[in-house]
């Protein structure tokens, strides 16, 4: 409540960001990984740009700016899992078209970009559009050869309500009219549906469900091995990297933590490569 004073058990510092959680799974399953993005000239900002390193991540693109803090997200859970977080973008918000200039050549000669754009460079495109807006602009669709969301914020993008595979299957269809390459949408322990063609029916790509010791992050690890699947095996069907991507993000969910619980190569079967 407003002005008041509670003690807290625990508290830990975790690395974050959507996109920053994404490159370090593909990191750890063995993909070559730049991360373009801006951090403040402060000690969270030296943190963040150490863990990067040691998860191998070339930090060339990553800027420290005077001008603004890291971004930082203060996440408060209660007894019950419920949270509240306030999230400051900080130095994210510095991030422009200078920097974007700076690592033009980086982009262009990836196998995949995690983001939006680039699409005329024939770098292949995920594009995650998360936290989703209402509104987004139609650009962002179009730039997508492969557009993933979870079912809150394809229900936030397209106004249906997601509950259900076929309801999965309708919004994945729609958000294809709207000029994606595919669709994936993601269903937690239903693991995901995958739309390639209005021509053709949306598939359900089952997984085993696991009891989920903390879920948070799942989706950038799938995202994060997606983008790992599209560099390495560019021709492997897109369905069969959803199937191998919900095992990999089914692993992250039975360990608490975001980063700290994405697996590495080694932790994986080896039939995912
Ligand atoms: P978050 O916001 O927590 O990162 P999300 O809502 O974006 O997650 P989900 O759709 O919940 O993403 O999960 C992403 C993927 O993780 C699913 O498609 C599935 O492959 C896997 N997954 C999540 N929960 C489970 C579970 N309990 N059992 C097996 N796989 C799971």
């Amino acid at each position: 409540m407003a002005g008041e004073t509670i003690h807290g058990h625990r508290f830990f510092i975790g690395f974050g960001g959507k996109g920053a959680n994404q490159c370090v799974q593909a990191a750890r399953m063995g993909a070559k990984t730049a991360m373009v993005c801006k951090v403040g000239r402060d000690v969270f900002g030296n943190y963040y740009i150490q863990n990067f390193k040691n998860n191998g991540i070339s930090t060339a693109y990553v800027e420290q700016t005077e001008n603004a803090a890291t971004g930082a997200a203060s996440i408060i859970v209660n007894d019950t899992g419920e949270n509240a977080i306030v999230i400051v973008a900080g130095a994210n918000m510095l991030l422009g078209q200078e920097e974007l200039q700076r690592a033009l050549t980086a982009i262009v000669n990836a196998k995949v970009l995690v983001c939006q754009m680039a699409r005329e460079n024939h770098v292949k495109t995920i594009f995650n559009p998360a936290p989703a807006i209402a509104d987004l602009c139609s650009d962002f669709y179009k730039a997508s050869d492969v557009f993933c969301c979870n079912e809150s914020e394809a229900e936030l993008l397209t106004g249906l309500s997601v509950t259900s595979v076929e309801d999965a299957s309708q919004v994945g269809l729609e958000l294809l009219n709207k000029g994606c390459g595919s669709v994936i949408v993601t269903l937690g322990p239903q693991g995901c549906v995958v739309c390639q063609s209005t021509n053709m029916a949306p598939k359900h790509i089952p997984t085993t469900a696991v009891t989920a010791a903390d879920a948070t992050g799942a989706g950038d690890s799938f995202i994060g091995a997606l983008a790992f699947y599209m560099a390495h095996y560019p021709t492997m069907p897109l369905e069969e990297m959803a199937r191998r991507a919900n095992l990999v993000a089914a692993m992250s969910v039975q360990t608490v933590g975001t980063q700290t619980s994405f697996p590495f190569q080694k932790d994986l079967p080896t039939e995912l490569f």
